[in-house]
């Protein structure tokens, strides 16, 4: 376990994940929080006082020797990310998030840093086994042979074998999981890196404001996924951080729904229901995606286990409130 008096450091503390994590440090008593991010802190999601925020651009080596001085564990959340219209469309962006994870692995090396947390992706996994809404699972092994989601992917795998090899050749205690498909408040809704999830709630929420009654799916709606909430995936990043194991682990849901699916749970949450328009040209991303947990359950005897709809309930409710001006939509100052 890290000690509640080490320094642990979170970059991409100003993005959706990053900000629950910082939440989740402060609350399990740590008291040494470094958080850090390129986005100016009007735009961080949250922002807590009481911990030594600081605006870095983690491409540049010398930002990445100066956070990671002194610190005694790393979680490097950085990364340049979105849901499937933003990584389609920004191949090359998301592969220079690879800048990031060698300058970061390196510092962190040389400043002596104990234990170093990486945050993967289920885009790590082979395409050819993504070709079914009737999908089987991803276990681990599945990553290889290789054939990742073009640009996203091909860098988190890259940069996962990286944290492998900081290991064997240098000793650095490196942690990897595999995230699913991230949701809950405090997520990004709008401007084209948000994910299916946020997106429907938004469209769904505008189509009642709006009076238009009618929403817009991308692809058929028979894609299937499965959806992570964000309390799970703090959750199981703390215990993924503080165990044994070495091998990257899936971090995501079992419960397997089809886009359509997701749009019925949050047609119910809102007590409508819209006319659907399936826009067959829009990113669409594989067929079907589901994480086999067997190995998170033999390595930690635990997995993800919150139903999609009571956390699709609490997204809809913040994402609601802050279309609807009853809550402000830039970040959430929370005095510590
Ligand atoms: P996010 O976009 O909300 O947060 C990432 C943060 O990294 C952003 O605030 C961004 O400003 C920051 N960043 C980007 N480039 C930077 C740089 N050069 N220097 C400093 N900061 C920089 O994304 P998130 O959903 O919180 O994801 C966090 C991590 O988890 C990412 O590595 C992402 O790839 C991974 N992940 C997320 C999901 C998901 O569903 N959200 C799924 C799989 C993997």
């Amino acid at each position: 376990m890290i000690d509640k008096d080490a320094l642990v450091l979170v970059t991409g503390a100003g993005g959706f994940i990053g900000g629950h994590l910082v939440a989740d440090l402060i609350e399990r008593g740590f008291r040494r929080i470094r958080a850090v991010d390129r986005k100016p802190f009007e735009d961080w999601h949250q922002l807590f006082q009481g911990v030594d925020n600081r605006v870095r651009d983690l491409a540049l080596k010398e930002c990445c020797d100066d956070v990671c001085a002194g610190t005694n564990a790393i979680f490097n959340l950085a990364a340049d990310m979105g849901g499937m219209g933003f990584i389609e469309t920004h191949k090359a962006e998301c592969m220079l998030s690879v800048l990031i994870s060698t300058h970061m692995l390196t510092a962190a090396r040389d400043a002596g840093t104990e234990r170093f947390f990486y945050s993967s992706s289920a885009c790590v996994y082979a395409a050819d086994r993504q070709t079914e809404a009737d999908v089987v699972p991803l276990a681990e092994h599945m990553a290889y042979p290789a054939m990742p989601e073009d640009g996203y992917g091909w860098e988190k795998l890259f940069s996962e074998r990286m944290c492998r090899h900081f290991h064997e050749d240098y000793g650095l205690v490196t942690r990897v999981a595999r995230y699913h498909n991230v949701y809950g408040p405090h997520g990004t809704y709008e401007g084209g890196r948000e994910k299916a999830p946020a997106a429907i709630c938004r469209k769904v929420i505008e189509a009642v404001q709006s009076g238009r009654n009618s929403i817009e799916i991308w692809g058929d709606g028979e894609q299937t996924r499965s959806f992570t909430y964000i309390s799970e995936c703090v959750l199981g990043t703390q215990m993924i951080m503080n165990s044994d194991i070495g091998e990257p682990l899936n971090l995501g849901s079992e419960e397997l729904v089809t886009i359509n699916q997701l749009v019925d749970i949050v047609e119910d949450i809102a007590g409508v229901r819209l006319k659907r328009v399936y826009n067959l040209d829009a990113p669409k991303g594989v067929r079907g995606r589901n994480s086999d947990n067997s190995l998170i359950l033999e390595k930690l005897g635990w997995a993800p286990s919150v139903h999609l709809r009571d956390g699709m309930e609490q997204t809809y409710r913040w994402i609601h409130d802050r279309i609807a001006g009853v809550q402000p939509r830039v970040a959430d100052r929370i005095a510590v």
